[in-house]
């Protein structure tokens, strides 16, 4: 166990697999604690409160705002987003590494406060592909596919600014690129 943890960072498009990646990342490395973020976008079917994320009101999301209780918080397809502070810092403390899956807004404010953070961005192969996971997954409307999409195209314009990049091609060949950054951090 390490004296303090390391802050991961992980962004990417909307269903270029981050949560896919992330889960076969999980399976091999267990000293970590995935930030559970708040939001205001309804739960997609089988997304547990709590688990997945902790799915709040506008009303109550603004009223953590104002509490300080986010490390950051971004606006993104018109619902609020936030990495609630407490958790971090305590398993940060414990030696315990976390991992936010979180938007390019959000990834430049932890930067900003830890610049000791490690950021990795997760690309798909291609927009086309990016197109076909998103269908594939069937979670979301064809408006909500469309919205994600053009997000997209102003998120891989951010890919430089990380510390690495990881395309996202075969899950378990990007997760194994991962543990080798775990590793080697
Ligand atoms: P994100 O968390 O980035 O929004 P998901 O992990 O939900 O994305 O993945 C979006 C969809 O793409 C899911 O249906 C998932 O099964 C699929 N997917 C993820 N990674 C791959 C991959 N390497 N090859 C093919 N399909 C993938
Ligand atoms: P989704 O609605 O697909 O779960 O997530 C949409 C986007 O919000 C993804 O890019 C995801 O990384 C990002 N996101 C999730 N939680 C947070 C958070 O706490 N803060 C920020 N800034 N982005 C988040």
């Amino acid at each position: 166990m390490r004296e303090k943890g390391r802050v991961f960072i992980v962004s990417g498009p909307s269903g270029c697999g981050k949560s896919t990646v992330l889960k076969e990342v999980f399976r091999h490395y267990k000293n970590y604690h995935f930030s559970v973020s708040a939001t205001t976008r309804a739960p997609r079917p089988g997304e547990r409160d709590g688990v997945e994320y902790y799915f709040i009101t506008e009303e109550k999301f603004d009223e953590m705002v104002e509490n300080g209780e986010f490390l950051e918080h971004a606006r993104y397809a018109h619902c609020s987003y936030g990495t609630p502070r407490g958790p971090v810092e305590a398993k940060l403390r414990e030696g315990v590494d976390v991992f936010m899956d979180i938007e390019v807004q959000g990834a430049r404010a932890v930067k900003a406060a830890m610049p000791e953070a490690v950021s990795i961005f997760i690309a798909p192969p291609s927009l086309q592909v990016l197109e076909e996971r998103l269908r594939g997954r069937a979670t979301d409307s064809e408006e909500v596919i469309r919205l994600r999409l053009e997000t997209a195209r102003v998120e891989l314009t951010q890919a430089p600014h990380y510390d690495h990049i990881v395309v996202n091609d075969d899950y378990i060949r990007a997760a194994g690129e991962i543990l080798d950054i775990i590793n080697n951090a």
